[in-house]
Order: C-alpha cells, then structure tokens, then sequence
C-alpha cells in the first residue's frame, strides 16, 4: 500500500450499508475502498437477520442460491411468547419476493459472504484494520479521507465519501453533522447461553411479568438480550448477580439449569440503545447512509434491511453520475440518495418509538396479557400480513438498477458514453 492512494469512493465502514454499497459500485465499473476498523467481521452486538427484501436483493444480483448454501435458519412468521402463550405477530410467507422469509445467519457469515462476491470485482478494495481519521476539504467540498492502517497513516483522494460508519459515525462528526436523538427508554443487556433441544423455539421476544428476553439462534448457543430500563445497568449491579439470574429466570425459567454461564458481570455486555436522525446527510463529496444517518434500534431487528436498502438507492441513484462526470459528487446530486430513503427510516422509527415506549411501561401486576394490537393480530391472522410487510419489506423497498460493467465499458463491452 503507498502512503496515498486514489479511489471513485472511499466508505468508512464495512457493516452492511458499506460492504453492499462498495459491492454495488465496484459492479458498475467504479474503483471503491471500503475501510473496516476491525480486523474481522466478529462482533456480537450485530444483528442477524436477513429479510425478504434483502434476500430478493440477493436474487436480483444471482447470488441468493450461493447465499442459501450458508448454515442458517428459516422463519415464516414471528412469534412472541407471553407467559406461557405464542402469538403470531408477523407472516411472510404470502410476499411476492424470491424467499419470503426471514433468514438467520450470523452478520460475520452474511459480511464475509457479501465481501467475498464483491472481491470478484477489480474495482473493489477491503482494507481490514483500517480507521477513518480525517477528512481532506478543499473549499467547500470534500476531497478525500486520511486513515490510519497497520501499515501507517495514508491518505486517499476520491470523489465521494461515504460515511457508514455506524451510531458512532466518526465521518459524521468530522462532517460537522450533528444528530438528533429522538431518546430511547431501554438498554440491552447481552450474553450467551447455551442451548438445549428442550429449549422453546426462536420467537421475537419472551414476556412475562414485564420482563422481557431476546433470544436468537446461533445454532450451539442462544444470544441473549435482556431489556432493562435506560441507564438501569448500575442499579441492576448493585442488587447483585443473584437477583438479576432470579429476574431472568422468570422470563426464561428454562435456563434455571444453566445458569453458571453467568459466572459474573463480564459475561453480560451493557448495549445503549439509540434512535437518532441526521437533518442533512450530505456535503459537497460526502455522504452519511446507514447507522450513521438514522441509528435503528434492534426493536423488529430491521436496521440491517434499512441499511442495504441505503446502499442499492445509493448505486442506483449515484452510479450514471460517477460515469457521466469527473469530479466531486455535489451536495445536490447526493440529496437524492436523502430524499429516497429518509422517509422510510423515519417511519420506520418512529414505529420503534412507538413499541419502546409501550414495552417500557411498567406492567400491571400479575399480567402476563399482551398489548392489544398483538391479541388483534391472533384473532385476525390476515392482519399478519401488515407487520409482515412492513418488517419483511419495510417502505419504499428498492431493487438493484444500476448494472454490472467492466470498468471503462459500457454493458455491450464498448467505451462507456452516457448521456
Ligand atoms: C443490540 C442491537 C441489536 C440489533 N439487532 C438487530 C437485528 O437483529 N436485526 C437488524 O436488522 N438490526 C439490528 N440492529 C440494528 C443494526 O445493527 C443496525 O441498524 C445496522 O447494523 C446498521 O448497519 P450499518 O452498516 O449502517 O452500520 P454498522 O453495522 O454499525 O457498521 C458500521 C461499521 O463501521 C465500522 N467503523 C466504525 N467507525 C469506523 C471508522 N472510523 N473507520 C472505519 N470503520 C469504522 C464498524 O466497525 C462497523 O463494522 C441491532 C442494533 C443493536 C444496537
């Protein structure tokens, strides 16, 4: 690696919204450096599930049969137990999409997958271990970004940068963006578990006397989150680790013969949970996508699809101008990729507000009844069909439009000319 290198795009981020984003635009000829912090994609506190419109996503690009081949689990529909009863809370399997259904994969397995398809791609370079430090300005615009790697410190000149860099978006605060956190009245609590066959199946969540458990599949052990007031974690620790496995216990009694994987504190990991929106997510040569625009709560675990869905409107809105002109992308061109996708982040937080603020009331006494649009949604199942669209699809779901070109070609292999 030189010390300064030159790209199309430069993406601070290899979570979902950046490995696709950089994916989709090395497949339509451009030279991208996805830049990732960590060494790997191993990290837990990802989610890990991937939609109906992801996986149709995957399909449009040929590579869902490939995806499939992957160890994961299927689920039609969700369910959520309350005390002892499961309610079906969302049906997929009536979309009109190659796979309605939900896929679980842990993110790693899905990152590595995603980053393996784009390396087909000239164009195409992950630098692992590679931070976001700085961003090069000249006059207005943003011309490049300086990044630390294990190799030192470089620089790299480009056309746009994108920051999908996550909640705690570095590029954003460098881009002098500020956030507006709509405050969020939960935290999560996170840890392992291991699994047994005589556990209850994967659901949306476990209810019982207003506590509540998350429990995903990750085949020999169930990841965890326990929802706990905001702030709550030092009032947790101070009634000690015996009283939190008892109040665990009553959501999840099953685990009461394994409860030394809770030896002490460390094995429970304290995630702040956070929605928040930017105003504006671009400047002349820089944009936010992803976490990094409209940090999504895990509530529905929708964040993953609304980042992908970032990412394909950002290569089918961007891609002609990249080819059409040489210089800097301009505020107004990337206000295209805003004015697509804010709308259906906002709903789809404002829906998250709603359902947090519902889930941290505290509980009559005693009741284990669940709010009254689940107990509508078990007495009309077609009413299913609503949460599962609007989770599987979520709103303005997109389709990959921008095509797959050797760099300098057009589709035909001729010397590309746009209009
Ligand atoms: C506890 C929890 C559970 C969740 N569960 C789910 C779920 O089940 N399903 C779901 O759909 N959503 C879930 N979400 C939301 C989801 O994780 C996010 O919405 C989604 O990951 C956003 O993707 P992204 O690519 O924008 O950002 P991220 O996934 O956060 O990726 C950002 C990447 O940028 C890297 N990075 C950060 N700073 C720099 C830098 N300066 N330079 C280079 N790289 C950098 C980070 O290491 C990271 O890999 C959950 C969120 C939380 C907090």
């Amino acid at each position: 690696m030189a010390d300064h290198d030159q790209a199309d795009c430069c993406i601070a981020g290899g979570g979902p919204a950046g490995i696709m984003t950089g994916y989709l635009l090395a497949r339509a000829g451009l030279r991208v450096i996805v830049l990732e912090k960590h060494r790997d994609f191993i990290r837990d506190f990802r989610g890990d599930t991937i939609h109906p419109a992801t996986l149709q996503l995957l399909h449009e690009l040929g590579i869902l049969e490939d995806f499939l081949k992957l160890p994961h689990q299927e689920l039609s529909r969700l369910e959520a137990r309350f005390g002892s009863k499961t309610y079906t809370i969302a049906e997929f399997s009536w979309l009109r999409t190659a796979k309605p259904l939900i896929a679980f994969m842990p993110q790693w397995d899905f990152l590595n997958f995603l980053s393996g398809k784009a390396s087909r791609y000239p164009g195409f370079s992950l630098w692992m271990q590679s931070s976001l430090t700085g961003l090069i300005r000249s006059g207005d615009a943003v011309t490049g970004v300086e990044v630390t790697t294990p190799e030192g410190k470089k620089t790299i000149s480009c056309r746009l940068v994108i920051g999908a860099d996550g909640r705690h978006s570095e590029t954003r605060t460098l881009a002098g963006f500020e956030p507006v956190d709509s405050g969020s009245p939960i935290d999560l609590l996170w840890f392992r578990m291991p699994c047994q066959a005589t556990d209850p199946r994967q659901s949306l969540g476990f209810y019982r006397q207003g506590k509540i458990l998350i429990m995903i599949d990750r085949g020999d052990y169930w990841q965890c989150g326990y929802v706990i007031p905001k702030g709550g974690f030092g009032a947790i620790q101070a009634s000690g680790l015996d009283q939190f496995i008892k109040d665990l216990l009553v959501v999840a009694p099953f685990f009461g013969d394994r409860t030394g994987a809770l030896g002490d504190w460390t094995a429970l990991s304290l995630l702040s949970i956070r929605i928040d929106h930017l105003k504006t997510w671009a400047l002349n040569g820089l944009l936010c996508i992803g976490d990094a625009a409209h940090a999504m709560s895990p509530v529905g675990g929708v964040g993953i699809n609304l980042a992908l869905q970032d990412a394909v409107s950002v290569a089918n809105l961007l891609w002609q101008e990249f080819h059409r002109t040489e210089g800097i992308l301009s505020k107004t061109v990337l206000d295209r990729v805003q004015n697509r996708r804010e709308f259906p982040a906002r709903m789809i937080q404002r829906l998250q507000e709603m359902i947090q603020k519902g889930i941290s009331r505290p509980p009559k006494p005693g009741r284990d009844k669940p709010p009254f649009p689940f107990r509508l949604l078990q007495a009309f199942p077609l009413l299913r069909r609503i949460p599962g669209r609007i989770i599987g699809l979520g709103f303005r779901m997109e389709h990959i439009r921008c095509p797959e070109i050797q760099p300098g070609m057009n589709r035909s292999g001729d010397p590309l000319s746009l209009p």
